[in-house]
């Protein structure tokens, strides 16, 4: 194959967009306080895309020259047939990482058929090791069954297994080096991921409970020595090894260290749009090219290539405001 000729997605800054996270469901076992409202109404099956319709989409990404594609929700794990498009995704030769981010809910059932399925490496999210906090933050998780997740995807020896922790300030702020020992503990990594403005969340006031991840890092300092990672992972981390230990610690710090300059990534929602950022609502609908168009490879393909035109310059998030963005995390693909 002559690989001068492979088309790339590329932005009008000249930034290569080479990972697709592609949310399979809006639908989740949880409620975390921090990504959705306690009541709320989730898409019919016709709004949705199908599994072969996502398929078809991601097919289109690989040969664009997408590398990594991250399965995300919702929580991927309650849509039926997951396993199974999983697999077909893992078998795309050009592929060099399929990746899934879980609430780890199912993993005590599922972690063998993800292995199976070709998936490199996990997101676990767990934000406290107290099961009474871990309840309020989930509003409908069990800590317990979350561990023994973790424990049963480490049995099956991913290439690599990280936590995902969104750090409130005065709900589980005190915890963050627990959670650090916890991961030095089960040699995994881990990521304070700082809250990000995403639909209108009752319970908490956004700005309050911000806690950046310099106050994460200099809480972390007083028990652990930390040296800068060169390690890049094609994800918006800033990475910190944790020294004498196997464990990387990340930072994702949406407004502390604005990310967008090397962003490389785009995100598919479950009802078909293409996300050309988090922060912005500039999108395409990819589910209407498709059922318009069905079969036509070349098409799709022109319409994510003429895409990357709008792809915004970066976010803004101003915690003392409204949210601009109305879609809440679930539905954007994390
Ligand atoms: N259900 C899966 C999970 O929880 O890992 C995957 C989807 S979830 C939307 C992906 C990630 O987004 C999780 O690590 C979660 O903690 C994070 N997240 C959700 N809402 C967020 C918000 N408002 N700001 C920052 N991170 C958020
Ligand atoms: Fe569900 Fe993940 Fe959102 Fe929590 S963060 S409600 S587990 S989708």
């Amino acid at each position: 194959m002559d690989t001068l000729a492979t088309p790339q997605l590329i932005d009008r800054f000249g930034r290569k967009v080479d990972y697709l996270r592609i949310s399979i469901t809006d639908r989740c076992d949880f409620r975390c306080v921090y990504c959705m409202a306690e009541e709320m109404t989730f898409l019919s099956r016709a709004q949705v895309l199908t599994l072969e319709e996502i398929y078809t989409i991601a097919e289109a990404f690989a040969e664009l020259g997408v590398k990594k594609i991250r399965i995300t929700g919702g929580e991927p794990l309650v849509r039926k047939g997951a396993i199974e498009l999983l697999e077909k995704i893992g078998k795309i030769s050009t592929l060099k990482e399929l990746v899934l981010t879980t609430n780890g809910s199912k993993l005590t059932q599922m972690s063998q058929s993800l292995k199976q399925a070709n998936v490199k490496r996990l997101n676990i999210s767990l934000d406290t090791l107290d099961a009474d906090k871990f309840k309020a933050i989930t509003r409908t998780g069990d800590l317990a069954q979350v561990l023994a997740g973790i424990d049963a995807a480490k049995a099956e020896k991913f290439e690599r297994i990280k936590i995902n922790a969104v750090i409130l300030k005065n709900r589980n702020h005190a915890e963050v080096c627990d959670l650090v020992q916890f991961a030095i503990d089960k040699e995994i990594d881990i990521s304070f991921i700082e809250e990000m403005p995403l639909g209108v969340v009752a319970g908490h006031n956004r700005a309050e409970a911000y806690y950046s991840s310099a106050l994460i890092k200099a809480d972390l300092e007083q028990r652990f020595a930390l040296l800068a990672s060169i390690t890049k992972t094609g994800g918006p981390s800033e990475y910190f090894n944790v020294i004498g230990t196997q464990t990387r610690v990340g930072f994702i710090s949406p407004h502390s260290a604005n990310f967008c300059g090397t962003c490389n990534r785009v995100r598919l929602t479950v009802e078909g749009r293409l996300l050309l950022c988090l922060g912005n609502e500039h999108s395409v609908d990819l589910k209407q090219v498709i059922r318009a168009n069905p079969g036509d490879m070349a098409y799709l393909k022109q319409v994510i290539i003429n895409s990357m035109q709008i792809k915004p310059e970066k976010h803004e998030f101003n915690l003392n405001e409204q949210p601009v963005i109305l879609r809440y995390m679930n539905a954007t693909g994390g």
